[in-house]
């Protein structure tokens, strides 16, 4: 039996580990077929019938409307920040972006090479820093944008908006990389949302856009063809080599979170979770310090830093002897980020606050 650690990394991060071991009993042998899933054709019946019950399961567990198309493609969320104003950035119109932090900021920057970008809010400090997200009152909407783009949840900030934002009609667009799956949510709400797998629903190596068939059949034709969601809509996701594994690992997680229960049941799990570490940094305030504001508290990262920074630097070496890994802040904010995506079990972070508790007295 694997010694597994107890893994907080901000992504790629820890899986579940009934789909990890699925994936290692079928790795030789996909179904009797004498080969791995990976040395199977992207076209052949056996990948297709996982890539469609990924589609499903996805479909299931988050309620899409029969109006959207779920695409799988790659290039992570980073080539979305380009494919976004590729698609939908009129040469005589504008898009609206909220800038919340770093990930928002590269969306802003990327479209802002394509066209006409308005910064609706901005939350920034002058270092890039973000301590909340912008509410409602405090958004400058274009009405005549393409689109609003915002980042659900802030992964280097430990920030996230429990509203979404109000497009006032336009076009909401929305990165949810560190935060799609942590509970159920109302897509209608939004026009599209993309997400690197690599936190709450797989490997790295495959990117999830769920879409409305009607905005991604708005998209320009003008420009190459591999960058056009319409053309990845019209073969289902096939339209070249898709990253067959990669969508085969995110279809076993999408079975393990739903016989867990589905996300409901990934909603309570990750509220229970993040209000056992929320606890331990309210009842000591003055070890476990953090700027962000209660109402922007990131439920998926949890960021905070001790007294000094030797202190930061001490507890992440020692929680990693003690089996706990991936905590470091990123370096922009420093300080200690405790990812808790679906995979972390609330035992896994009740153990780390123990252990947490344990640090402070010996050094508070
Ligand atoms: N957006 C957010 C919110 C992220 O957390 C990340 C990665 N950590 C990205 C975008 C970039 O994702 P990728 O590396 O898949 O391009």
């Amino acid at each position: 039996m694997a010694t597994r650690v107890i893994n907080f990394n901000a992504g790629p991060t820890g899986l579940p580990l009934l789909a990890l071991e699925r994936a290692r009993a079928e790795l030789l042998d996909f179904e009797g077929t004498g080969m791995s899933i990976m040395e199977h054709s992207h076209r052949g019946k056996d990948y297709e019938r996982v890539h469609q019950q990924a589609i499903s399961l996805l479909s299931e567990l988050l309620a899409i409307p029969a109006e959207y198309q779920v695409l799988f493609l790659q290039g992570g969320a980073s080539m979305q920040f380009a494919l976004l104003p590729i698609n939908f950035l009129p040469a005589n119109g504008g898009a609206d972006y909220l800038l919340t932090g770093v990930w928002a900021r590269k969306a802003y920057a990327e479209a802002k090479l394509i066209g006409n970008v308005r910064v609706a809010a901005n939350v920034e400090d002058a270092r890039g820093v973000c301590t909340r997200v912008p509410g409602q009152a405090e958004l400058q909407l274009d009405p005549r944008a393409a689109y609003l783009h915002f980042c659900s949840n802030n992964t280097i900030m430990g920030t996230q908006f429990h509203t979404y934002p109000d497009s006032g009609g336009v076009p909401l667009f929305a990165d949810m990389s560190s935060d799609i799956l942590w509970r159920p949510m109302d897509l209608s709400r939004f026009d599209l949302v993309y997400a690197g797998a690599q936190k709450n629903v797989g490997p790295s190596g495959v990117t999830i856009v769920i879409a409305k068939k009607s905005l991604i059949e708005s998209g320009r034709e003008d420009i190459p063809k591999i960058f056009r969601y319409k053309e990845h809509a019209k073969e289902n996701s096939l339209l070249n080599t898709v990253p067959t594994f990669s969508v085969y690992m995110v279809r076993n997680v999408l079975e393990v979170v739903k016989s867990e229960g589905g996300l409901p049941a990934m909603e309570k799990r990750n509220r229970q979770k993040a209000a056992l570490l929320y606890e331990l940094i309210d009842e000591q305030p003055d070890f476990f310090r953090t700027q962000v504001e209660t109402d922007s508290r990131s439920v998926m990262n949890p960021v905070f830093h001790l007294p000094n920074e030797s202190l930061d630097a001490k507890l992440v070496a020692e929680a990693r002897e003690a089996g706990f890994v991936g905590i470091k802040g990123h370096r922009l904010v420093g300080g200690i980020r405790v990812s808790i995506y679906n995979a972390v079990t609330v035992e896994q972070v009740a153990q780390f606050v123990d252990w947490a508790r344990r640090f402070a007295r010996a050094h508070a």
